[in-house]
């Protein structure tokens, strides 16, 4: 198999072709999740990301449940759960694993991703940097947890998170406190989705809420512009961010250099942010033959 990036991650074996991850509207091709940095229409993605293009940007696709294997132009291709985000795949092509964004830790809207046995891994390196390190998932989460709740004894906290994944992710920790969460109507558009697909989330929307609930001590999750003044809201102590947590949906360093172990791959092809650095590491470390795709 061959692998370069064209417009997106092209994989060649013989006659046969597939892409993954395209920059724009390609019909046949496999779209990993739903961050716009990789959402396009008219691919092939989880029935999760297809809802996730719908809201986002429009547009249809076909829609492919993790763990079913279909024919595409002579490839045996199935998603896998990537553990990046609701709806993430790792795309499985014959022998080669492309990883996408993904999380070997998961979070509590999605499931982990799993290594696999494969001949060529093109994995994503956006920690792909030695000393990218996070602690471990559960410490962040319980650190976030602990400082909401001193918080809260005070007034109305605001967290901020990206519209789709990182917001939701954070209504289901603040779920955890029993504490009411208010959301704005964007973020519930998309976690309207989480709740189709069965992932328990409880929120209200923002637009709900009478100008007397607006001083109850509860959390709001917003977009982070949303926090920067002039505030939609007034959170006058805490103008500016009281405090910031590093709770991340990619693979750190350390996870990435284990998971490429343990897939055995032959070959492996880095893509994203440290590509080349991961590259290197993946050679000098793991005697694993490793190219660094240049992509967008
Ligand atoms: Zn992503």
């Amino acid at each position: 198999m061959r692998v370069r990036y064209e417009g997106g991650i092209l994989v060649q074996d013989l006659l046969k072709e597939v892409i993954l991850d395209p920059v724009r509207k390609t019909p046949g091709s496999i779209v990993s999740h739903g961050h716009m940095d990789h959402l396009t229409s008219g691919g092939i993605m989880t029935p999760q990301t297809l809802e996730v293009l719908k809201v986002r940007r429009g547009g249809t696709g076909q829609a492919l449940p993790y763990g079913k294997e279909i024919d595409l132009n002579g490839f045996r291709v199935v998603l896998k759960d990537a553990g990046h985000v609701f709806g993430s795949a790792m795309v499985r092509v014959d022998d080669l694993l492309y990883t996408g964004d993904f999380n070997p830790e998961g979070g509590s809207t999605c499931g982990k991703a799993r290594p696999e046995f494969v001949q060529s891994l093109i994995v994503d390196a956006t920690y792909g940097r030695p000393g990218y390190n996070f602690p471990p998932k559960k410490d962040v989460e319980s650190d976030l947890l602990n400082w909401l709740e001193m918080e809260l004894a005070s007034g109305p906290v605001a967290l901020a998170g990206y519209e789709f994944g990182k917001s939701q992710e954070l209504i289901s920790l603040v779920n955890r406190l029993g504490v009411e969460v208010a959301v704005s109507d964007r973020i519930a558009d998309l976690a309207d989705i989480y709740l189709r697909h069965g992932i328990d989330l409880r929120y209200r929307r923002l637009s709900s809420l009478t100008e007397e609930e607006r001083k109850d001590p509860r959390a709001y999750v917003l977009p982070p512009g949303w926090l920067r003044p002039p505030a939609m809201f007034d959170f006058t102590r805490r103008y500016g961010v009281d405090a910031q947590f590093p709770l991340s949906d990619h693979a750190d360093f350390e996870d990435l250099m284990d998971f490429i172990l343990a897939c055995r791959p032959r070959r492996v092809y880095t893509a994203f942010s440290n590509a080349k650095e991961l590259a290197k590491a993946v050679d000098r470390r793991l005697r694993i033959k490793s190219e660094a795709l240049l992509t967008r």
